[in-house]
């Protein structure tokens, strides 16, 4: 299953020093996220992303379409919760999927932090 990378523009920086972190971990498994943010992460670290559209023009919407078909199996998502977003109504569906499809989505450093820890020390889980 792969894992979804997606960072609204003012914590792009924070997701990238997240991967550079993990990227041990990271470069073993199979990578999407939204355009801007796939592009960033590989140009700064050089991992592999598969890369859907810029969220504004329907990435997220896009990772929503993988989530419901089973084909993602975290989310990494590092959202801006003090800016408004034009896409706000994407980024709704795309959480409230994670919850129909019980896939575990992490909003925020601190949860993903959490998250690896418990993937980097244990088996695959999401696999
Ligand atoms: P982006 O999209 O990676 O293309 O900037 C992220 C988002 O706003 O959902």
């Amino acid at each position: 299953m792969k894992i979804a990378l997606i960072a609204h523009d003012n914590f792009k920086k924070s997701l990238i020093a997240f991967c550079r972190k993990h990227k041990a971990y990271l470069e073993a498994q199979d990578l999407v996220g939204t355009g801007t943010t796939a592009r960033l992460i590989e140009s700064h670290i050089g991992l592999k992303v598969e890369k859907c559209l810029s969220g504004p023009y329907g990435g997220d919407q896009q990772i929503g379409g993988m989530i419901a078909k089973e084909e993602i199996g975290l989310v990494v998502f590092f959202r801006d919760p003090l800016t408004a977003q034009p896409h706000e109504p994407d980024v709704s569906a795309l959480l409230r999927l994670c919850d129909v499809h019980n896939i575990p989505c992490a909003t925020n450093k601190s949860t993903a932090e959490l998250v690896f820890k418990a993937l980097e020390h244990g088996k695959n889980k999401t696999d």
